[in-house]
């Protein structure tokens, strides 16, 4: 097979690729074959060798939101590394290819006075990535700024490409119709609107500093579980289990955080292996070095089953699992 892959890919096709050198929690066995897509060409090629040959196959970008399996994954794991980036700054647009660094083009956007994107400061991965789960922080979220989006629809093994209006990404929190239906994300077409370079900069400098106080720095897939949508239900079921009323700034902006919940049940440097809750970060599992995802899976169950019998309510992982 590696044979027939590196007929249609070329000498790029790597065989036992260890996955914890692709991603920020370090952790991950081999990827039967791996391969690393420098644009978009070379993506859509991947994506349809796979599907010529009948194996397996995962994309992703960045590695800062998911899980490797121990035992790795048995099919063709395809990085998307396209990062061609253009601003063009009379009509505040930015087109970028999906594997792009997120961080590099809210650095462009700020160079060239363009405003929208300062929320996305310090978020690792790419854009692509932070597209398809519509990453989020301080009350943004990255469908906000999409206008379009160049995608690979794949369907009978074939592959062709669609593209995405605002509306048709049917964004919602850390949702998209790419995370919810599938596709490869290619490019992306980012509207933003003219500001002040100087007062754009001064917003990221105060968004970097509140991440720095709150953040952990080990290695991690960021948060771990999703945010909790406030109901009146959940309001009630809460202070039922743990006779504490929700603080009314949670149900002002909608979302009961997961690291709150986490925090009820004094889970802060709970350790199981190398995996720990950070004690920064109720919402953050860190490998303290040798963790495996055998660790990483124990540690988010009891966390699950904690919160579940303690506060009453059901987390949902944010971080996607890979090859389990
Ligand atoms: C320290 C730290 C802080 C973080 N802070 C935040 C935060 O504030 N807000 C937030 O929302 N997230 C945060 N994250 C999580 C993560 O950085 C974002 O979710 C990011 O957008 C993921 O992008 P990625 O390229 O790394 O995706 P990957 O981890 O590579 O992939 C994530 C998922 O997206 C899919 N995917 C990736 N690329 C594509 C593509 N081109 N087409 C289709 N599917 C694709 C993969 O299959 C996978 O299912 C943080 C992570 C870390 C480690």
């Amino acid at each position: 097979m590696i044979d027939k892959l590196r007929e249609k890919l070329g000498e790029g096709v790597l065989e036992n690729e260890a996955l914890s050198r692709h991603c920020t929690f370090k952790i991950g066995g081999p990827a039967r074959y791996f391969f690393i897509a420098k644009s978009k060409k070379e993506v859509r090629r991947a994506v349809e060798a796979v599907g010529d040959l009948g194996i397996n196959f995962f994309v992703f970008s960045g590695g800062s939101n998911v899980l490797f399996s121990d035992d790795g994954f048995d099919g063709l794991v395809i990085k998307v590394n396209s990062s061609e980036l253009t601003v063009y700054v009379m009509n505040c647009r930015i087109v970028a290819d999906a594997g792009a660094s997120l961080s590099k083009i809210v650095e462009a956007a700020m160079e060239n006075g363009l405003t929208g994107l300062e929320w996305a400061a310090g978020i690792p991965g790419t854009v692509g990535g932070a597209v398809r789960g519509n990453a989020g922080a301080y009350g943004h979220a990255m469908g906000e700024s999409v206008e379009e989006i160049e995608a690979l629809r794949i369907k009978n093994k074939k592959s062709r490409i669609k593209n995405y209006g605002k509306e048709d990404c049917k964004f919602g929190y850390r949702e998209s119709i790419f995370k919810r239906e599938g596709g490869v994300i290619l490019k992306v077409v980012l509207k933003l609107a003219p500001g002040d370079k100087n007062k754009i900069k001064e917003e990221m400098d105060k968004i970097f500093a509140a991440r720095d106080g709150k953040i952990p720095t080990d290695s991690s897939a960021g948060s771990f579980f999703k945010n909790i949508e406030v109901t009146d239900e959940i309001v009630k079921i809460i202070k039922e289990h743990t006779h504490e009323d929700v603080p009314p700034d949670y149900i002002q902006k909608g979302k009961i955080p997961a690291a709150w919940l986490i925090g009820q049940c004094d889970l802060k440097g709970k350790q199981i292996g190398g995996a720990k809750i950070s004690e920064k970060h109720a919402n953050f599992i860190v490998n303290t070095g040798e963790a495996t995802a055998a660790d990483v899976i124990a540690l988010s169950s009891l966390v699950k089953m904690k919160v579940r019998d303690e506060v009453g309510v059901q987390l949902e992982e944010e971080v996607e699992y890979v090859g389990f």
